[in-house]
């Protein structure tokens, strides 16, 4: 038989895949994937085995259980100062990207243009894509990746539908200042683009510097998409539990996709985060200092390296630049770094569709101190330009 043309001629396998199997052939240290190499906090790891127990190990409603909900409607009152309706604006999905997808899913039609800006966490292009839209892809200049808001206004068109902003942001680490949220604020008074905030690092933000959400403004709120993940503020990746806050109109419209794209997300695990956020509603508030810490011993310990870069503003990721080492390109650097020297990285340019020149891969804290030791004293080893 003749198998159909693929939907996604240009997509590989995702370079996070491509790294952490890349790591483990080679027995690297994993500072490529995302995910912290310790555990989370133990009244939640105890309360998933009391829930499981006691029997909670059926659907969960397709909008997630009212309590988690109850839970995310009272820390955005708290910490954004919006009253949000667990009953109308919250939604669980598994994990951030599923929510990505279907709210995508949800508002893209034939011919749209959704506004990305590179370096994009890599999930976004496909999912417009498989949705009809073109992705409209506006180049950050590296190393700062700063939003030049003359070149986002320059990229809209009628057919612009939706923009996606992420902060703190993946792959770069940088934030987004209030003189960002007053130039998108201008950008779309007056028009109908909807906007993706993709804040699944908003408790890992550094520097005294506080995360400006979406859900604080009422112009950008109106229109958005607001999304988080429990994986990373609570050290569970692999629970693929995130979230959506959206004006009624728009949940109602998401929730058409993801009660077909997945009906409901794990029932005991959204419990066990239920008893965490009411016993420990300080641990997210911990979260900056806690990763603060660890961004500051990887750098000092890079200090002694031929890497160098400014420290991330956010987000468990470091960029640094190595082009005093190598003048290979940054996924044959990745790829002699994860079997050479013994440390997995994961390359900028993957994340551009048209790469401007740099020399930059990313590096994720989120580990042990003893692993933090053990991966940087590798990296302090490489000696300038070798090839
Ligand atoms: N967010 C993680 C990272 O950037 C990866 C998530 C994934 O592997 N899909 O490393």
């Amino acid at each position: 038989m003749k198998y159909p043309a693929s939907k996604l001629p240009d997509v590989g396998t995702t370079i996070f895949t491509v790294m952490s199997q890349m790591a483990t052939e080679h027995q690297a240290i994993n500072l490529a994937q995302g995910f912290p190499d310790f555990n989370g906090p133990q009244v939640l790891l105890d309360a998933v085995d009391k829930h499981v127990s006691n029997g909670k190990n059926q659907y969960a409603p397709m909008t997630g259980i009212i309590e988690l909900r109850e839970q995310i409607a009272a820390k955005v009152e708290t910490i954004y100062q919006r009253k949000v309706c667990p009953h109308n604006e919250v939604t669980i999905t598994s994990g951030a990207t599923e929510a990505i997808y279907a709210a995508l899913a949800a508002v893209i039609h034939k011919g749209d243009e959704v506004l990305v800006l590179d370096p994009a966490f890599d999930c976004y292009d496909p999912a417009i894509v498989l949705n009809g839209g073109t992705p409209v892809h506006v180049q950050l200049a590296p190393p700062e990746f700063k939003i030049d808001w003359q070149v986002i206004a320059a990229a809209i068109t009628a057919r612009t539908k939706l923009i996606i902003l992420n902060s703190p942001h993946n792959p770069t680490g940088s934030i987004l200042t209030e003189d960002d949220i007053e130039q998108l604020t201008k950008l779309v008074a007056g028009t109908d683009i909807l906007l993706i905030g993709d804040d699944v690092y908003e408790h890992i933000i550094f520097d005294g510097a506080k995360h400006l959400s979406f859900v604080k403004y009422d112009e950008l709120y109106q229109r958005s998409f607001v999304i988080s993940s429990f994986g990373k503020t609570y050290h569970v990746t692999g629970w693929k539990i995130g979230y959506c806050i959206a004006p009624a109109h728009l949940t109602h419209e998401l929730r058409k996709v993801h009660q077909f794209l997945n009906f409901c997300s794990s029932s005991p695990l959204q419990y066990a985060l239920v008893d965490v956020m009411q016993q420990q509603p300080q641990h997210y508030l911990e979260l900056p200092a806690f990763y603060q810490r660890k961004r500051d011993v990887f750098n000092q310990l890079m200090s002694e390296s031929n890497f160098s870069g400014a420290p991330a503003a956010g987000s468990y990721f470091q960029v640094l630049d190595y082009s005093k080492i190598s003048d290979l390109d940054d996924m044959a650097f990745c790829e002699y770094l994860t079997k050479e020297v013994g440390v997995a990285a994961i390359p900028i340019s993957v994340f551009c569709q048209n790469p401007p020149p740099m020399k930059l891969v990313r590096f994720c804290f989120a580990k042990s101190d003893a692993t933090l030791e053990q991966a940087c004293k590798k990296l302090v080893s490489l000696p300038r330009q070798i090839r």
